[in-house]
């Protein structure tokens, strides 16, 4: 298979890992790594038909639950509902309100953490039984069954799109941008979250890397220039790099480092004996600006300027 991103090679193989998530470790997934563009890939490639099956119902969680403890007020105390409202506060600082789509939503946390009086608050998910649970209990917005294609959106009508941890695990990375293109109003921004495979961690704990336990689910392994690079080709500009989460990025140091110690040892021990280091790993990410979760933001290009 030749790079996605600039097809000048067939990729150079970084390392291979196993579903972690659903532990299957008799089946390896090869991971490629272009050397030209920096993108990566896992081989061998899913079929279309074949994708859904690596997704259980169990995947999402328990929605039900999740919706009655947000409605309960309890779910807006816990320490995960910070991850949500960090989301917003980013989004804010770019664009105040308007019309948003989070794709590949979930059973909608984010959205929930939005503002109703400030955005007019929609999704996209597969999971047909946490779509019509979610727009039967929360109000004020509207989650759609299917993806970025479902005919129900309208073209050139939102002012932000988010895709949070989502594009990694999407075929045909292009034409969904493209698809974002044409969704978003003029100016109007996306907003990119996902594990940066160019950084520090993915190459100190390779096979262990966190992000990897997500195979073969993560379709692709974005880092910032091939990112780029797509966006620039699909109609945006001015993308902007952002270390986001710190939240999110210290979770996934934490459970690479345990994956170590436990293929490694047999034993969680090494990792309570060195999680002190940890620490150290987000600041060398810093100065690197090798960032273990990378959130881009992109404007749409207004064709009307050019
Ligand atoms: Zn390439």
């Amino acid at each position: 298979m030749l790079c996605p991103v600039c097809s000048s090679s067939q990729g150079e193989l970084f390392t291979s890992a196993f579903d972690r998530v659903l532990n299957r470790p008799e089946q390896p997934w090869r991971i490629q790594r272009c050397p030209d563009c920096g993108f990566g890939w896992t081989e061998p490639p899913l079929r279309d038909e074949e994708i859904k099956q690596h997704y259980p119902p169990t995947y999402l969680g328990d929605s039900r639950r999740t919706v009655e403890e947000f409605l309960a007020g309890r779910l807006q105390q816990s320490r995960s509902w910070k991850k949500e409202v960090e989301k917003v506060d980013l989004v804010q600082r770019f664009v105040s309100g308007g019309r948003i789509l989070d794709v590949g939503c979930g059973d909608g946390k984010f959205l929930w953490a939005l503002d109703a009086r400030r955005w007019d608050r929609a999704g996209v998910e597969f999971s047909e039984d946490t779509v019509r649970l979610v727009n039967r209990k929360i109000d004020d917005l509207k989650l759609i069954e299917g993806d970025i294609f479902s005919p129900e959106l309208p073209e050139g009508s939102f002012d932000v799109v988010t895709f949070w941890h989502v594009l990694e695990h999407l075929p045909r990375p292009q034409q969904v941008l493209e698809r974002v293109q044409r969704l978003l109003a003029p100016g109007g921004r996306v907003f990119i979250s996902l594990p940066n495979f160019d950084s520090l961690q993915a190459r100190l704990f390779r096979r262990y890397w966190y992000a990897f336990d997500d195979v073969p689910r993560h379709l692709y392994h974005f880092a910032p220039l091939p990112l780029e690079r797509l966006l620039r080709e699909k109609g945006f500009e001015e993308p902007e790099h952002r270390f986001f989460s710190s939240i999110v990025n210290i979770h996934c140091l934490k459970y690479s480092l345990i994956n170590w110690s436990e293929a490694y040892f047999g034993s969680r021990l090494p990792y309570y004996l060195l999680k002190p280091l940890l620490m150290m790993v987000p600041l060398l990410e810093r100065i690197t600006g090798r960032y273990g979760m990378l959130t881009t933001v992109a404007r749409r290009v207004d064709a009307g300027l050019r």
